[in-house]
Protein backbone atom coordinates (compact mmCIF):
# COMPACT_ATOMS: atom_id res chain seq x y z
CA UNK A 1 0.00 0.00 0.00
CA UNK A 2 1.73 3.14 -0.85
CA UNK A 3 1.02 5.99 1.81
CA UNK A 4 2.51 9.84 1.87
CA UNK A 5 6.07 9.96 3.16
CA UNK A 6 6.56 9.70 6.48
CA UNK A 7 9.03 11.95 8.65
CA UNK A 8 10.44 9.80 11.25
CA UNK A 9 12.00 10.38 14.03
CA UNK A 10 13.79 7.58 14.69
CA UNK A 11 16.90 7.68 16.40
CA UNK A 12 16.30 11.10 16.83
CA UNK A 13 17.13 13.11 20.22
CA UNK A 14 14.59 15.40 19.33
CA UNK A 15 13.27 15.72 23.02
CA UNK A 16 17.13 16.56 24.66
CA UNK A 17 17.97 18.70 22.01
CA UNK A 18 14.41 20.79 20.69
CA UNK A 19 13.02 20.90 24.22
CA UNK A 20 15.32 20.04 27.12
CA UNK A 21 18.25 22.16 25.95
CA UNK A 22 16.82 24.08 22.85
CA UNK A 23 15.50 26.85 24.84
CA UNK A 24 12.11 26.56 24.45
CA UNK A 25 11.03 26.46 27.59
CA UNK A 26 8.66 29.32 26.48
CA UNK A 27 6.58 26.85 23.77
CA UNK A 28 6.29 24.45 26.20
CA UNK A 29 4.74 26.32 28.84
CA UNK A 30 2.38 28.22 26.57
CA UNK A 31 1.27 24.56 25.07
CA UNK A 32 0.31 23.32 28.49
CA UNK A 33 -1.81 26.46 28.93
CA UNK A 34 -3.61 26.07 25.47
CA UNK A 35 -4.06 22.18 26.05
CA UNK A 36 -5.79 23.37 29.63
CA UNK A 37 -8.01 25.45 28.30
CA UNK A 38 -9.35 23.12 25.64
CA UNK A 39 -9.03 19.75 26.42
CA UNK A 40 -12.43 17.72 28.30
CA UNK A 41 -11.94 17.60 32.11
CA UNK A 42 -12.32 13.96 32.51
CA UNK A 43 -12.72 10.98 29.58
CA UNK A 44 -11.81 7.61 28.61
CA UNK A 45 -9.49 7.03 26.08
CA UNK A 46 -7.34 9.84 24.68
CA UNK A 47 -5.27 9.43 21.30
CA UNK A 48 -2.49 11.33 21.16
CA UNK A 49 -0.97 11.21 17.87
CA UNK A 50 3.04 12.07 17.01
CA UNK A 51 3.37 11.60 21.10
CA UNK A 52 7.24 11.40 20.94
CA UNK A 53 8.99 10.99 23.85
CA UNK A 54 5.44 11.91 25.95
CA UNK A 55 6.29 15.35 26.96
CA UNK A 56 2.50 16.54 27.14
CA UNK A 57 0.84 12.93 27.85
CA UNK A 58 0.98 13.73 31.41
CA UNK A 59 -0.65 16.86 30.86
CA UNK A 60 -3.73 14.96 29.72
CA UNK A 61 -4.41 13.25 33.34
CA UNK A 62 -8.18 13.38 33.14
CA UNK A 63 -8.42 9.91 31.19
CA UNK A 64 -8.49 6.88 32.44
CA UNK A 65 -6.03 5.56 29.48
CA UNK A 66 -4.00 7.30 26.72
CA UNK A 67 -2.65 5.78 24.07
CA UNK A 68 0.98 7.36 23.07
CA UNK A 69 1.29 6.71 18.94
CA UNK A 70 3.99 7.34 17.08
CA UNK A 71 6.10 6.32 13.87
CA UNK A 72 9.32 5.77 15.85
CA UNK A 73 9.81 3.28 18.11
CA UNK A 74 12.57 5.10 20.12
CA UNK A 75 10.53 7.70 20.27
CA UNK A 76 8.10 5.44 21.86
CA UNK A 77 10.56 3.48 24.33
CA UNK A 78 11.53 7.38 25.50
CA UNK A 79 8.02 7.70 26.21
CA UNK A 80 8.00 4.53 28.11
CA UNK A 81 11.14 5.46 29.88
CA UNK A 82 9.60 9.18 31.35
CA UNK A 83 6.02 7.55 31.80
CA UNK A 84 6.60 4.13 32.98
CA UNK A 85 4.56 0.77 31.67
CA UNK A 86 1.54 0.96 33.32
CA UNK A 87 -1.85 0.16 32.21
CA UNK A 88 -2.71 3.77 31.32
CA UNK A 89 -0.46 4.28 28.79
CA UNK A 90 -0.77 1.90 25.39
CA UNK A 91 2.07 2.49 23.07
CA UNK A 92 1.78 2.11 19.69
CA UNK A 93 4.22 2.59 16.43
CA UNK A 94 1.80 3.05 13.26
CA UNK A 95 1.71 5.30 9.85
CA UNK A 96 -0.78 8.04 10.77
CA UNK A 97 -2.32 7.31 7.17
CA UNK A 98 -3.16 3.91 8.38
CA UNK A 99 -4.67 4.06 11.66
CA UNK A 100 -4.75 0.45 13.32
CA UNK A 101 -7.86 1.45 15.78
CA UNK A 102 -11.71 0.38 14.91
CA UNK A 103 -13.96 3.06 13.67
CA UNK A 104 -14.92 5.67 16.82
CA UNK A 105 -12.81 4.30 19.56
CA UNK A 106 -11.43 6.90 21.10
CA UNK A 107 -13.29 9.82 22.94
CA UNK A 108 -10.16 11.97 22.04
CA UNK A 109 -7.40 13.03 20.29
CA UNK A 110 -4.95 15.46 19.74
CA UNK A 111 -2.45 16.05 17.24
CA UNK A 112 0.37 18.42 18.35
CA UNK A 113 3.51 20.01 16.46
CA UNK A 114 2.13 16.81 14.13
CA UNK A 115 0.91 17.64 11.24
CA UNK A 116 3.87 20.23 10.87
CA UNK A 117 5.61 16.58 9.08
CA UNK A 118 2.04 15.69 6.65
CA UNK A 119 2.43 15.56 2.96
CA UNK A 120 -0.97 14.83 3.03
CA UNK A 121 -2.70 16.63 5.50
CA UNK A 122 -6.23 15.57 4.78
CA UNK A 123 -5.57 12.05 4.30
CA UNK A 124 -4.27 12.30 7.97
CA UNK A 125 -6.79 14.26 9.64
CA UNK A 126 -9.30 11.78 8.04
CA UNK A 127 -8.11 8.82 9.65
CA UNK A 128 -8.29 10.91 12.55
CA UNK A 129 -11.81 11.73 12.00
CA UNK A 130 -12.39 7.82 11.51
CA UNK A 131 -11.34 6.84 14.92
CA UNK A 132 -13.35 9.30 17.13
CA UNK A 133 -16.93 8.71 18.62
CA UNK A 134 -19.59 11.13 17.69
CA UNK A 135 -18.88 14.00 19.66
CA UNK A 136 -15.38 13.10 20.28
CA UNK A 137 -13.09 15.84 20.74
CA UNK A 138 -10.04 16.44 18.31
CA UNK A 139 -7.48 19.31 19.10
CA UNK A 140 -4.90 20.02 16.54
CA UNK A 141 -1.94 22.33 16.40
CA UNK A 142 -0.76 23.37 13.07
CA UNK A 143 2.02 26.22 12.20
CA UNK A 144 0.24 28.59 10.30
CA UNK A 145 2.17 30.21 6.96
CA UNK A 146 0.36 33.49 7.47
CA UNK A 147 2.26 34.31 10.60
CA UNK A 148 3.15 38.26 11.28
CA UNK A 149 7.42 36.93 10.94
CA UNK A 150 6.41 35.74 7.00
CA UNK A 151 4.32 38.50 5.91
CA UNK A 152 6.77 41.08 7.04
CA UNK A 153 9.35 39.01 5.15
CA UNK A 154 6.95 38.91 1.89
CA UNK A 155 6.37 42.13 1.91
CA UNK A 156 9.90 43.23 2.48
CA UNK A 157 10.48 40.62 -0.95
CA UNK A 158 13.11 38.19 1.18
CA UNK A 159 10.58 35.66 1.12
CA UNK A 160 8.90 33.94 -1.97
CA UNK A 161 6.05 32.49 -1.03
CA UNK A 162 2.68 34.15 -0.02
CA UNK A 163 1.50 33.65 3.29
CA UNK A 164 -1.88 34.57 2.11
CA UNK A 165 -2.51 32.08 -0.63
CA UNK A 166 -4.18 28.84 0.79
CA UNK A 167 -1.93 26.11 -0.49
CA UNK A 168 0.53 24.33 2.24
CA UNK A 169 4.21 25.53 1.91
CA UNK A 170 6.90 22.96 2.36
CA UNK A 171 9.81 25.43 3.95
CA UNK A 172 12.20 22.69 4.49
CA UNK A 173 11.68 18.89 3.35
CA UNK A 174 8.98 17.32 5.35
CA UNK A 175 7.81 20.35 7.04
CA UNK A 176 5.17 21.95 6.22
CA UNK A 177 3.45 25.46 7.34
CA UNK A 178 -0.73 25.58 6.61
CA UNK A 179 -2.96 28.74 6.00
CA UNK A 180 -5.66 28.71 8.77
CA UNK A 181 -8.73 28.38 6.05
CA UNK A 182 -7.24 25.52 4.37
CA UNK A 183 -6.87 24.00 7.27
CA UNK A 184 -10.46 25.33 8.58
CA UNK A 185 -12.06 23.81 5.51
CA UNK A 186 -10.95 20.11 5.52
CA UNK A 187 -11.94 19.64 9.25
CA UNK A 188 -15.15 21.32 8.16
CA UNK A 189 -15.05 18.96 5.09
CA UNK A 190 -14.62 15.75 7.43
CA UNK A 191 -17.33 16.43 9.53
CA UNK A 192 -15.39 18.73 12.46
CA UNK A 193 -16.93 21.68 13.88
CA UNK A 194 -14.44 24.44 15.22
CA UNK A 195 -15.45 24.94 18.58
CA UNK A 196 -12.35 27.05 19.57
CA UNK A 197 -9.27 28.18 18.35
CA UNK A 198 -6.53 29.59 20.35
CA UNK A 199 -2.93 31.37 18.50
CA UNK A 200 0.48 30.91 20.55
CA UNK A 201 3.97 31.74 20.54
CA UNK A 202 3.04 35.56 19.98
CA UNK A 203 6.34 36.31 21.23
CA UNK A 204 8.58 33.72 19.42
CA UNK A 205 11.21 36.40 18.84
CA UNK A 206 14.73 35.73 19.84
CA UNK A 207 15.63 38.92 21.02
CA UNK A 208 12.40 38.93 23.34
CA UNK A 209 12.79 35.36 24.51
CA UNK A 210 16.32 36.65 25.47
CA UNK A 211 15.74 39.66 27.26
CA UNK A 212 12.28 39.02 29.04
CA UNK A 213 11.86 36.70 31.53
CA UNK A 214 9.88 33.85 30.18
CA UNK A 215 7.26 33.54 33.01
CA UNK A 216 6.50 37.35 31.73
CA UNK A 217 6.58 36.07 28.07
CA UNK A 218 4.17 33.00 28.89
CA UNK A 219 1.70 35.00 30.97
CA UNK A 220 1.17 37.59 28.06
CA UNK A 221 0.88 35.10 25.71
CA UNK A 222 -1.78 33.16 27.55
CA UNK A 223 -4.29 36.58 27.65
CA UNK A 224 -3.19 36.75 23.66
CA UNK A 225 -3.92 33.27 23.12
CA UNK A 226 -7.87 34.44 23.56
CA UNK A 227 -7.56 36.20 20.17
CA UNK A 228 -7.36 33.16 18.33
CA UNK A 229 -10.70 33.62 18.05
CA UNK A 230 -10.90 36.19 15.91
CA UNK A 231 -7.23 36.38 13.57
CA UNK A 232 -4.23 34.16 13.44
CA UNK A 233 -0.95 35.51 12.88
CA UNK A 234 1.06 33.66 15.05
CA UNK A 235 3.52 30.90 14.10
CA UNK A 236 1.18 27.90 16.43
CA UNK A 237 -2.42 27.81 16.07
CA UNK A 238 -4.46 25.26 18.68
CA UNK A 239 -8.02 24.47 17.64
CA UNK A 240 -10.93 21.93 19.26
CA UNK A 241 -12.69 20.61 17.00
CA UNK A 242 -15.70 18.67 17.86
CA UNK A 243 -16.43 15.09 15.47
CA UNK A 244 -20.12 14.87 14.17
CA UNK A 245 -21.32 11.81 13.22
CA UNK A 246 -19.60 8.48 13.86
CA UNK A 247 -20.00 5.84 16.15
CA UNK A 248 -21.93 6.78 19.09
CA UNK A 249 -20.42 7.15 22.47
CA UNK A 250 -19.75 4.42 25.18
CA UNK A 251 -18.82 1.58 23.27
CA UNK A 252 -14.89 1.32 24.07
CA UNK A 253 -13.98 -2.33 23.91
CA UNK A 254 -13.43 -4.04 27.23
CA UNK A 255 -10.19 -5.79 25.94
CA UNK A 256 -6.84 -3.87 24.72
CA UNK A 257 -6.85 -6.72 21.87
CA UNK A 258 -9.96 -4.97 20.55
CA UNK A 259 -9.01 -1.50 19.89
CA UNK A 260 -6.91 -2.65 16.81
CA UNK A 261 -7.67 -3.71 13.29
CA UNK A 262 -5.24 -4.70 10.61
CA UNK A 263 -3.94 -1.29 8.84
CA UNK A 264 -3.84 -3.35 5.90
CA UNK A 265 -7.10 -4.72 4.99
CA UNK A 266 -8.89 -3.28 8.21
CA UNK A 267 -10.17 -6.53 9.41
CA UNK A 268 -11.23 -6.78 13.04
CA UNK A 269 -10.91 -8.48 15.33
CA UNK A 270 -6.70 -9.14 15.40
CA UNK A 271 -6.21 -12.77 17.41
CA UNK A 272 -4.10 -12.23 20.04
CA UNK A 273 -0.63 -14.59 19.39
CA UNK A 274 2.76 -15.04 21.57
CA UNK A 275 4.65 -11.84 20.23
CA UNK A 276 2.29 -10.50 17.80
CA UNK A 277 -0.96 -9.72 16.43
CA UNK A 278 -2.28 -12.07 13.52
CA UNK A 279 -5.42 -10.50 10.89
CA UNK A 280 -7.03 -13.52 10.42
CA UNK A 281 -7.85 -12.31 6.74
CA UNK A 282 -4.72 -11.60 5.74
CA UNK A 283 -2.85 -13.67 7.31
CA UNK A 284 -0.35 -10.51 8.83
CA UNK A 285 1.57 -10.58 11.99
CA UNK A 286 1.69 -7.81 13.46
CA UNK A 287 4.47 -7.64 16.64
CA UNK A 288 4.18 -6.34 20.17
CA UNK A 289 7.36 -6.16 21.64
CA UNK A 290 8.49 -4.83 25.16
CA UNK A 291 4.94 -3.44 25.34
CA UNK A 292 5.18 -1.77 22.11
CA UNK A 293 2.39 -2.79 19.48
CA UNK A 294 3.98 -2.52 16.04
CA UNK A 295 1.85 -1.46 12.82
CA UNK A 296 4.64 -0.62 10.88
CA UNK A 297 5.32 -2.90 8.83
CA UNK A 298 4.37 -6.84 9.41
CA UNK A 299 6.47 -9.26 10.80
CA UNK A 300 7.49 -12.18 8.31
CA UNK A 301 6.28 -15.42 8.09
ZN1 LIG B 1 -5.37 -7.88 7.46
Amino acid sequence: MTTPPVCNYEGSDYQSSFWDKGGREYEDRTEAIALQRLLPKSGHLLLELGAGAGRNTPRYLGFDRVVLLDYSRTQLEQAQQRLGKSDKYIYVAADVYRLPFITGLFDAATMIRVLHHMADAPKALGQVKNVLEAGGVFILEFANKRNLKAIVRYLLGRQQWSPFTWEPVEFAKLNFDFHPKAVGNWLKDLGFTIEKTLTLSHFRVGLLKRIMPTRILVFLDSLFQWTGAWWQFTPSVFVRAKAEGGRRKGEIPVSLFSFFKCPDCEHSPLTEKKGYLECSNCRKKWGVKDGIFDFREPIAN
